[in-house]
């Protein structure tokens, strides 16, 4: 099938970041045009007054906790484990199954096409990622045995994962280390082991508070990525979540390690877990940022344009600085710098001919959106909010959102079934 959306100010995000007035044409799963196209398509797109930009990536998220928004905020970081834990622990796979469906629709409607999960289960969240038409990579998690909620072996359970979900168009099996806090030094090198035996990659929590960087600091006398560095577990192409609490020289290892890191900034700011991700230095030293809204009960929201705005500001106001992480460095991580994390830049984070088309149309005929000129459209994006602009989104050359409607998932429906579900989770731990 070949679609075309025409007429719409396109935000390439290719390597000059060019802004152009035009059309895109796409062919299969590819786009094969960029600029005016002459002749027909089996379906065109009005994009006229419209944003046509590359679809977001989120680079961490724990997307089945969507059931659980609202249920653990405005308390300490203590309490918020206690009863995010309790709540985890009487999950049932169909829950995980509904709650991963609600956050895959929620990110498509924000403009999401892709994210990396962290979470067990994954089977279940594969078929909502595949139901809805977004594209996962799906992190099966991975920590010692004494620590985990999983049923059977959590690594063994991760490989099963992996060798039934191998070569699919939407869902790419990853191998989902939790934490140093629950991951032994045998354990992490057996994640590792099989990322490279079955050519994925591990993705991990790192450093996200600094409990948890002096906890470990006091028990081992290191600081964790230096420890990681030391077991020889850093790999190339690895993706760590948070790095907040990092010293220069561990940005430097994560840089010598070729680790990229996803940046959570407002998972870390309601949290409190104090303390700012040295972004601007990970990016001076040559770490690839993406970024993260990390899951439903921190965030409360899987938005990556607020997510956007949030880096941006926190960075600013945290240096008194206002030049610091401009926008266009913040789309960069959002799009063609997140599909560098995933080790999938070639196909995907730009809209350039040759490359998947995960596309969204923003409609920016709305006061909010207005005015809109080449050399604004960036920043709008950026720090004016638009995810309920978002009017169509195709993933892999197909159309999952059309007009504000999900065309795969009968989303009244949806909620329904979202609703029930953490009703009867609920009744479990109350
Ligand atoms: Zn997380």
């Amino acid at each position: 099938m070949s679609v075309l959306v025409k007429g719409g100010l396109i935000v390439t995000q290719n390597p000059r970041r060019e802004v152009l007035e035009g059309d895109v044409l796409i062919d299969g799963d590819k786009i094969s045009k960029v600029g005016d196209v002459k002749g027909k398509a089996d379906e065109v797109i009005d994009a006229q007054g419209c944003i046509v930009m590359p679809g977001l990536v989120n680079c961490h998220t724990h997307v089945a906790m969507a059931l659980m928004r609202g249920l653990a905020d405005d308390v300490k970081l203590e309490q918020f484990l206690e009863r995010t834990f309790a709540i985890d622990a009487k999950r049932s796979p169909e829950d995980i199954g509904t709650g991963a469906m609600l956050g895959c629709v929620e990110m498509v409607r924000s403009g999401t096409t892709c994210f990396l999960d962290l979470y067990y289960s994954q089977d279940m969240i594969a078929k909502s990622v595949e139901a809805v038409g977004i594209r996962g990579y799906l992190g099966w998690s991975v920590l010692d045995e004494k620590f985990t909620t999983q049923k059977g072996v959590p690594l063994k359970n991760c490989e099963k994962f992996i060798r039934a979900h191998r070569d699919r168009p939407l869902v790419t099996p990853v191998v989902a280390p939790q934490g140093i806090y629950v991951c032994s030094d045998e354990t992490l090198a057996a994640a590792k082991d099989l990322a490279r035996r079955e050519r994925t990659f591990c993705h991990y929590h790192l450093s996200e508070t600094r409990h948890e960087v002096y906890e470990h600091q006091g028990r081992s006398g290191e600081r964790p990525a230096e420890h990681l560095a030391k077991v020889n577990f850093l790999s190339k192409g690895d993706v760590a979540a948070h790095a907040v609490w990092l010293t220069m020289n561990e940005v430097k290892v994560l840089a010598k390690a070729g680790v990229a890191v996803a940046h959570c900034p407002t998972s870390n700011m309601k949290l409190a877990g104090g303390g700012v991700a040295p972004v601007p230095e990970m990016h001076e030293h040559g770490v690839v940022v993406g970024l993260g809204t990390d899951g439903c009960s921190s965030n409360n929201s899987l938005d990556m344009f607020l997510e956007m705005k949030f880096a941006s500001l926190l960075q600013k106001s945290s240096r008194w600085d206002a030049t610091v992480l401009p926008a266009q460095k913040v789309l960069d991580m959002a799009t063609i710098d997140g599909a560098r994390c995933l080790r999938a830049d070639k196909q995907l984070g730009s809209i350039e001919p040759g490359k998947k088309a995960d596309i969204v149309v923003v409609d920016c005929r709305r006061a909010s959106m207005r005015p809109l000129t080449p050399s604004n459209a960036v920043a709008n994006l950026v720090y004016a909010s638009p995810s309920g602009a978002v009017r169509d989104v195709l993933v892999d050359g197909s159309i999952v959102l059309r007009n504000w409607k999900c065309t795969k998932v009968d989303e009244a429906s949806l909620l329904g079934k979202a609703d029930a579900a953490v009703q009867e989770l609920l009744s479990k731990i109350d």
